[in-house]
């Protein structure tokens, strides 16, 4: 057995990055970008109005107000997607729509609400300030500029700007395919009601909705008989896959049968049992070159081990740079107990309040209890040593869910 930090270091020391692909960028979305994007040129690509309006020289307005307007001569009408013709000079205006470049001369631009239009004439009825309703040339993107580092996955707000920069193709790294194997003469398939004896096979649903989530693709290979044979043919199947999941069949039962295949020739196990609860039953190793995770079976156990070990190995292989989940600082609401030797990971709910997070576990943590990993957006974390922790006392808490971590400015 040994310490959750020891696995994942020998963990990740086995996953690279996968290689690269060229993308449509309407591919691209939560894909993990390959490169470093540098804008190509500024956004705005010019000096343009904020508003429909009046471009004028703030000078000839001064002074103008409700009741004292002042009227500037109508030169030409500049609409969106026009160049402007003409200079603007001493007492003269253009009309202009909003996204028009700025004709030469004027520096800023009247609102049409302060304004009234006489044929060739305009009555402006406020003065205006030096590059008032202008947005200006690079004020978005500057040149040269990044604007999007490699290594993250990409949200709709940067397939919108990878367009503005004209870059219809982009890199992202490949998705691990993710072979996902449920082990046990228990389960039955979903569609099957479970006769006496039997239970459905929920865990390769688990295992391939935690791989979507992590920008991989599942393979579902459905449910291994406890026999080596059947066994042994299902990870035959597995092996085109980028990496195998296994669940069940790893504690010391007489039929389990995973960590005795990752010791047959040409296979390797690098380790079996992590002193953490749950999810103590893990072996890690490789078949035929392919690295396999022989996850517990217990579900709950199985996602607790997933979110601990493959989950970052999944991220590794997609070159991301951020692999772990987040961890936060919380109020214990409860008294937790439990024996030294094993880091636990206890299902919570944790939830903002004045400014602080605050922890509270949801229910029952036997590793068969699905409800309460159902129910919980957190898991605290007890170190091997640690015994005990006090009501109200801080604790952290590694984050299931990423859009907790963005609220603002928590006292942490
Ligand atoms: P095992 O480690 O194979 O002894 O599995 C431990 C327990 O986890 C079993 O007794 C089942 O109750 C449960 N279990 C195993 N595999 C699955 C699965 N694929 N889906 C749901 N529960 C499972
Ligand atoms: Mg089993």
């Amino acid at each position: 057995m040994i310490p959750v930090e020891k696995a994942l270091k020998t963990i990740l020391a086995n996953f690279q990055p996968l290689g690269l692909e060229k993308i449509n960028i309407l591919e691209a979305l939560g894909r993990v970008i390959g490169e470093n994007i540098l804008a190509p040129r500024n956004i705005p690509s010019a000096n343009n109005s904020a508003m429909d309006g009046y471009a004028v020289r703030y000078t000839d307005t001064k002074g103008a107000t409700k009741n004292k307007p002042l009227r500037l001569k109508i030169i030409e009408d500049i609409p969106a997607g026009k160049v402007a013709l003409k200079k603007i000079k001493k007492g003269e205006a253009s009309r202009i729509m909003t996204g028009a470049v700025i004709p030469e001369g004027a520096d800023s631009v009247i609102r049409q609400e302060d304004t009234l239009k006489n044929g060739r004439t305009v009555v402006i009825y406020t003065s205006a300030k030096k590059g008032e309703n202008i947005r200006f040339a690079g004020e978005d993107v500057r040149k040269g500029e990044l604007v999007i580092k490699k290594g993250s996955f990409l949200h709709s707000a940067d397939i919108g700007m990878l367009a503005a920069l004209g870059k219809a193709f982009i890199s992202v790294y490949q998705k691990p395919r993710v072979a996902i194997i449920s082990t046990g003469d228990e389960l039955v398939d979903i569609e099957i009601a479970p006769p006496p004896g039997k239970i459905v096979n929920s865990n390769s649903y688990s295992l391939a909705a935690l791989v979507m989530e992590c920008g991989a693709i599942p393979i579902m290979l459905g449910i291994s008989k406890d026999k080596r044979t059947d066994l042994q043919e299902k990870f035959k199947t597995a092996l085109h896959a980028d990496l195998i999941l296994s669940s069940g069949g790893v504690s010391v039962g007489d039929f389990d049968f995973v960590k005795n295949i990752m010791g047959e020739i040409g296979n390797a196990m690098h380790f079996w049992q992590v002193a953490m609860r749950p999810g103590k039953p893990l072996a890690f190793g490789t078949i035929e070159g392919i690295p396999l995770f022989g996850l517990p079976g217990n579900p709950v156990s199985v996602m607790v081990s997933f979110e601990q070990f493959v989950r970052p190995s999944l991220l590794k292989m997609q070159g991301h740079t951020k692999i772990f989940r987040q961890n936060i600082k919380a109020i214990c609401n409860e008294e937790i107990q439990k024996k030294a030797g094993f880091k636990h990971f206890i299902r919570a709910v944790v939830r903002k309040e004045k400014n602080k997070y605050i922890a509270t576990t949801t229910g029952n943590q036997g590793s068969g209890i699905l409800k309460s990993m159902v129910a919980a957006n957190g898991l605290i974390v007890m170190g091997e040593n640690q015994t005990q922790i006090k009501k109200g006392e801080w604790v952290t808490v590694q984050l299931l869910d990423d859009s907790l971590s963005w609220s603002e400015s928590l006292q942490i």
